[in-house]
């Protein structure tokens, strides 16, 4: 049935809760397995995550198989559900989450944690997989939180690892054959835990290597999307055109995760955008990946699409441009600049600072990306840039703010209402990558940074400095190189209410000061630099890359020396499988 509509009014966006779709598939009713997913932010956010999308229509295309779709309530319609009694309902049946076989969440970021908590219990499941038993469906956990899933250990049944159009049809089938017969929980999970990349956290860790899609080309891509009809983040159909990241950058979770580069052919990036676009309706057309400008087929794909995009009034768009020429040159070919305003990444203030984090961009490129904006009539330049990065001294702090005035003058240069955006944020070390072994820096060391850049460009009226809140990149820090004593801070934190945390506005220090005392946990215990030869929570995660190659590539990020980006006549012996550019003997 689905909420009261009159229930609804005065929420915050009221269409999170009732969204009108178009192109949603009919419901299975000869179904023997239901999924539903879970996507622990709002529903303009989920929508707009293609992964999520995919495995929908992956699922859906199984048979026997259905799924639906679930959504993080904000907090003011928790607080509806919760005055009312009422569950936390899918999308497509109106069922409680608790009515499904396998609820399946993806873990995005750090902040969303509480949201995960808050979501299975208004759906009447209960957050400790523990606590669970057979009326309950089983709760398990995929995306780049899966990699370092301690954590989050007691709230999952298992976690998926690695790309899902391996590991869901496989999850799939053995609880087709499995869970209608009633097979007992914890006999099921056994099972479960024997298919590679499954990690079940209640039989103890064990070696779990994540999965890889070998052949992007023949993997599962939906020929259709659900489009809404209220607003979402990204407005547009996204094709995924690569997979994995040749660069290197050492800061980096998905570039040292999603390892090798796969790329999908030119031929299959043109079927899938004409059949979506068509499919769809859409306006815009994006092309997705770590790093899109290192598409081989980039040029051939537009040439290829250019006339009939031009036909149908849709426009590319392209995240994650680089500081080249050959990123500026796209950026005008594809007309861009109708948005006005162009993003680059340089991260770091000096070429020395780049060179630790592996960036490889020189000050002249910068120099000349910032004229080549504006010269190509852009009127705003962004520029991201990180402090608190290994070996970080006051020189690559005035670097920051050299380069802000540089492009500056450049803004002013070319006069009219030009101007420059700097965005300033903390290094967070992730796990799995070279910075693991890093420090976290204090929210009051990375403030005090992070205001010197601030305050050195108050006097410049054509620059905008604004910076991510340093508490958080701080607790983002300290939760994703936690182990399950961090667990017991987040189930704190759940309960004493933080949530969708991933809002910086709805961000409450003080909820996680108290979560942290009452779980007895000191965060510092977790921010702090680690040693080589310490044990790591997430050791047991096999992500493909040999621990011998991030410890070199630690060694060289504080030497500051660089590792050259992957392809065929320069491999860094990352020991990964499946890549075709792959040296086995070592440097
Ligand atoms: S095996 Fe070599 S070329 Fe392939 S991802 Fe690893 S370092 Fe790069």
């Amino acid at each position: 049935m689905g909420y009261p509509l009159s229930a609804l009014r005065g929420l915050k966006d009221p269409f999170r809760y009732a969204p009108s779709e178009w192109g949603v598939p009919p419901l299975k009713e000869e179904a023997r397995l239901r999924w539903c997913l879970l996507f622990p932010d709002v529903y303009e956010v989920g929508m707009s995550y293609l992964g999520f999308s995919i495995l929908y229509w992956l699922l859906k295309s199984l048979p026997g198989v259905d799924v639906e779709r679930a959504y993080a309530p904000w907090p003011d319609a928790e607080e509806l559900l919760r005055r009312r009694g009422w569950p936390l309902l899918s999308v497509e049946g109106k069922r409680p989450l608790l009515e499904f076989d396998v609820v399946g969440v993806t873990l995005q970021h750090e902040m969303n944690y509480t949201n995960v908590l808050a979501s299975l219990d208004l759906g009447g499941i209960p957050v400790l997989s523990s606590r669970r038993d057979e009326r309950h469906p089983l709760v398990v956990a995929g995306g780049p939180g899966a990699l370092h899933p301690e954590p989050m250990a007691d709230f999952f049944d298992a976690f998926l690892l690695g790309d899902g159009e391996e590991l869901l049809p496989e999850v799939s089938q053995l609880l087709l054959e499995h869970r209608p017969k009633g097979t007992d929980r914890g006999e099921l999970l056994g099972m479960l835990s024997r298919l590679e990349g499954v990690y079940v956290p209640a039989l103890g860790r064990r070696r779990v290597r994540r999965r890889v899609v070998a052949d992007l080309d023949g993997a599962f891509y939906p020929d259709r999307l659900i489009v809404p009809s209220s607003p979402i983040v990204h407005d547009r159909v996204s094709v995924e055109v690569f997979r994995g990241c040749s660069r290197g950058c050492r800061f980096c979770l998905a570039g040292f995760t999603t390892r090798p580069v796969r790329e999908r052919s030119a031929g299959r990036v043109v079927e899938i955008s004409r059949r979506l676009l068509s499919s769809t309706g859409w306006e815009e057309l994006g092309f997705l990946s770590l790093s899109s400008c290192d598409y081989s087929s980039l040029m051939e794909v537009l040439d290829e699409l250019s006339p009939s995009l031009r036909e149908m009034g849709v426009r590319v768009s392209l995240p994650s441009l680089r500081v080249d020429a050959f990123s500026l040159e796209l950026a005008r070919r594809l007309d861009l600049g109708r948005k006005g305003s162009l993003t680059f990444a340089p991260e770091g203030g000096t070429e020395r600072i780049r060179d630790v984090m592996n960036k490889q961009v020189t000050d002249e490129e910068i120099r000349r990306a910032d004229r080549g904006v504006f010269a190509s009539g852009f009127e705003r330049l962004k520029l991201y840039f990180m402090v608190g990065v290994p070996t970080e001294t006051e020189s690559d702090l005035e670097g920051i703010v050299e380069i802000a005035r540089e492009a500056s003058r450049a803004a002013r240069a070319f006069g009219g209402r030009r101007s420059v955006s700097l965005s300033l944020a903390t290094l967070v070390p992730k796990p799995h990558t070279p910075f693991q072994w890093a420090e976290a820096l204090s929210p009051e060391e990375s403030r005090e940074r992070l205001l010197r850049v601030k305050r050195a460009l108050s006097g410049l009226r054509n620059v905008q400095v604004s910076y991510h809140d340093p508490r958080l990149s701080y607790l983002e820090g300290v939760l994703c190189r936690g182990d399950r004593e961090v667990g017991r801070a987040i189930l704190q934190a759940y309960r004493l209410g933080a949530r969708m945390e991933a809002w910086e506005d709805r961000f409450d220090a003080g909820i996680w000061d108290r979560a942290f005392e009452l779980a007895g946990v000191d965060p510092l215990a977790y921010a702090r630099g680690r040693g080589l030869d310490e044990p790591l929570p997430w050791d047991f995660v096999d992500v493909g890359v040999d621990r011998a190659f991030l410890e070199r590539e630690w060694r060289k990020a504080l030497e500051g020396r660089t590792t050259p980006r992957c392809g065929p006549l320069s491999c860094g012996g990352c020991g990964v499988l499946v890549c075709p550019y792959r040296r086995s003997s070592l440097p």
